[in-house]
């Protein structure tokens, strides 16, 4: 007997005419559906009037869950895996399952769709060519701050996905790390009532949700503009600031100096000042500890 396909189907964000009449197709056809939250799908499914077997996998079952579900696919059964809303696994469940179904040389393929990170894009007005989806912040300022630090040099756009209980304290953290002038567009409720794109720069960005309670409400997805790509000779020392963070720490100053310069092909004056300033940090912390 052939093994059934999984296929991997994307639902609406919001508006539900958002869906594909292959998903639909699909949804109508398949043994099981396996979904993030069975009641949420339910109300597609009675929406198109679907009647397919729904199986609840979310994060807290999803390990638990493959196993059996790959035993049905190796059977024949055919399997679509949603979640929610949008594509299953940006932000969603799913992996484990797909990783599991390749592993058995099961057949996974996609029906695409909605899926919010994409909608705000297309509609940001913020460079597109290059983007870097990095999905929802920590939820303390502290690590949420570092995260950003992590990303601030990052020139492709950035996509964020945020909850509506911390859009102001994320624009505050990201007015703090990327400046108030960095261009960005917030994506509100996509597809829905008060569906509201607005691009900005970060600082009146954040005023502009801090002074309207109605901006906190609802799904949320921001658009940051990358940082301005550097000249090659700033990239340059930036990769040599990096070598320099590691081996002042393991070897004397003219050393790490002289072998830094070496690598990067840069003159030492240039470095050794910026040595004795990693130092004179690294003493700081070691002081604090
Ligand atoms: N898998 C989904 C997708 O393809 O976009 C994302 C799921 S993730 C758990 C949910 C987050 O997606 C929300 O907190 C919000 O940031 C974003 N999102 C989902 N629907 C949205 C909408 N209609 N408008 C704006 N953001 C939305």
């Amino acid at each position: 007997m052939s093994a059934g396909v999984l296929h991997v189907v994307a639902v609406p964000i919001g508006n539900l005419d958002d869906i594909s009449a292959r998903a639909l197709a699909v949804l109508a056809s398949v043994d099981v559906v396996a979904a993030e939250d069975t009641r949420c799908s339910g109300r597609l499914f009675q929406h198109y009037g679907l009647q397919r077997p729904l199986l609840a996998l979310h994060d807290h079952n999803e390990a638990e869950r493959v196993p059996a579900l790959i035993a049905r696919l190796q059977a024949g059964e055919s399997v679509a895996l949603i979640s929610d809303a949008g594509t299953p696994l940006i932000s969603d469940p799913g992996y484990r399952l797909i990783a599991a179904a390749h592993d058995a040389k099961i057949v996974v393929s996609p029906v695409p769709g909605a899926c919010a990170a994409i909608a705000a894009l297309s509609a940001a007005g913020i460079a597109s060519d290059r983007f870097f989806f990095e999905g929802f912040l920590p939820a303390k300022s502290a690590a949420r701050q570092a995260r950003l630090r992590d990303l601030a040099q990052v020139s492709a756009s950035l996509i964020f996905y945020e909850a509506p209980h911390r859009i102001v304290e994320t624009l505050v953290d990201m007015v703090v790390v990327f400046g108030e002038a960095r261009v960005a567009t917030m994506a509100r409720e996509i597809t829905k009532t008060f569906e509201t794109i607005k691009r900005d720069a970060l600082g009146e960005l954040s005023a502009w949700v801090q002074a309207d309670s109605n901006q906190q409400r609802g799904e949320i997805v921001l658009v940051v503009a990358g940082a301005p790509e550097r000249a090659v000779g700033d990239q340059k020392l930036l990769s040599a600031e990096a070598v320099l963070q590691v081996l002042v720490k393991e070897l004397p100053l003219r050393q790490a100096t002289a072998m830094t310069a070496d690598i990067f092909d840069l003159k030492r004056n240039a470095l050794y000042d910026m040595a004795m300033q990693i130092k004179a940090e690294l003493e700081i912390k070691r002081g604090d500890a």
